[in-house]
């Protein structure tokens, strides 16, 4: 075989997988297609700003993400944990911003919050479980809002149960963190260890079984050779390489939709704006889902936002028009701008059923499947799922 392990995607969950495997005595390779690790881990440069980053994707690591933590403790990175300054977060509605509290039925929240420990979570939409649970008008008004804006898509119809897994908090970490440089240095770290080797631009289009191994077929016509395989990438494009012997789980894998998100990212002059501080912007009826400020990190010349537009919604020109109004800002005094397309997968009620069934078919296996699309979209419910597969597969714990 020309490699013991290979790792098909260089988001957070590959090469976490890489990572488990290289530390347990697996040499890994991982194959990106595009021309940039990280995948949603995105601390975006800006060309003529200086160092100055924005987060087009993932913005906050939380002292709940104890594989992430774990993970950084072994790359000797826990130092490098910078806290996020505390900055408000506004309700974009009507054209106006307002406190997130304004949008809140105080009477309607008291009588139902009761309910909220009497709902079933497991099996109920996020619409159906907040909406029992906190009220009808508070879930249209705020909490549905609030978790478009989180999840940058539809909320509605997405398991409540896979919304926020409950985790441990460790109490010696910040409670929220990110990095000097932003997030984009967990995977670089990642990726520089020794028994890990990434190469970017090689797109996987092809995966046929070889004895007990595989055989990974690549966009430009090469072909590895691997003992272990791990599949971490978006749902659509697993379904499309799961060999053709897992029929049912293909099947099942292929009924995960995929949610775009056109993400606009601007720089100003911290001088040009005339905005107080503030962590982002929750839209309630406008073209964007969300907005994130790099606010968290002061920065003496720069501020930086992250607009995350419903895909189709608007042109690019109308996206900065509109990203401005909502920062009261003039377009003309945006420094700089760049649009980066943003995936995340969009899990619908009874999305279980569809892991159990991928599970049963890859039990017993060397090939490993994770991704965000296993038990939530956060960076910990990633890396939990990777390091649970490296378990199954290499047999450690
Ligand atoms: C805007 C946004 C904000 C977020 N904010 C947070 C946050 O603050 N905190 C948090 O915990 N989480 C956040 N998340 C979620 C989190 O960042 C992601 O769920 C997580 O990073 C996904 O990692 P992944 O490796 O599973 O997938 P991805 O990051 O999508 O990586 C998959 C990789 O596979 C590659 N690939 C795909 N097909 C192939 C192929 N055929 N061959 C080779 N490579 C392939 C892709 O190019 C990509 O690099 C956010 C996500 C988004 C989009």
């Amino acid at each position: 075989m020309d490699y013991d392990h290979i790792v098909i995607g260089a988001g957070i969950s590959g090469l976490g997988a890489a990572h488990f495997a290289a530390r347990a005595g697996h040499p890994s390779l991982v194959l990106e297609r595009s021309e940039r690790i990280g995948g949603c881990i995105h601390s975006h440069r800006f060309a003529r700003c200086g160092d100055f980053w924005t987060e087009a994707g993932s913005h906050t690591g939380f002292n709940s993400y104890g594989t992430l933590l774990s993970v950084l403790e072994d790359l000797d990175q826990m130092a490098r944990l910078t806290a996020k300054d505390e900055a408000p977060y506004r309700l974009w509605r009507n054209g106006r911003l307002a406190k997130v509290t304004s949008a809140l039925h105080p009477l309607e929240a008291a009588v139902s919050l009761p309910r909220l420990f009497t709902t079933r979570k497991t099996g109920a939409s996020v619409a159906e479980y907040y909406g029992r649970g906190i009220g009808r008008r508070n879930y249209r008004d705020l909490l549905g809002p609030a978790f478009q804006a989180l999840i940058c898509q539809p909320a509605d119809d997405y398991p409540a149960e896979l919304l926020f897994r409950r985790k441990p908090r460790r109490k010696d970490v910040l409670r929220k963190f990110t990095m000097p440089t932003g997030l984009s240095e967990i995977p670089t770290a990642l990726a520089g260890q020794a028994d890990i080797e990434v190469r970017t631009g090689q797109e996987v289009v092809a995966i046929v079984r070889d004895g007990p191994g595989y055989r990974v077929q690549l966009a430009d016509g090469d072909e590895l050779g691997c003992h272990y395989l791990t599949l971490a990438a978006p749902p659509n494009v697993v379904t499309r390489l799961l060999p053709d012997d897992l029929a049912a789980a293909k099947a099942a894998v292929g009924t995960v939709g995929m949610a775009e998100i056109e993400t606009l990212l601007l720089a100003f002059r911290t001088s040009d704006l005339d905005l107080p501080r503030l962590a982002g912007l929750i839209s309630v009826d406008d073209a964007f889902y969300s907005a994130v400020s790099r606010d968290y990190l002061a920065d003496p010349e720069y501020r930086g936002f992250a607009f995350h537009f419903r895909p189709g919604a608007l042109a690019p020109e109308a996206r900065i028009a509109t990203a401005c109004r909502a920062l009261g800002a003039d377009p003309a005094k945006v420094v700089e701008v760049a649009q980066v397309a943003n995936r995340l997968p969009a899990l619908r009620k009874g999305h279980q059923a569809i892991v159990e069934q991928l599970d049963a078919e890859l039990a017993g296996g060397r090939l490993a499947v994770t991704g965000n699309w296993f038990y939530g979209v956060s960076l910990e419910d990633s890396l939990s799922r990777s390091r649970q597969e490296h378990g199954r597969v290499f047999g450690e714990a």
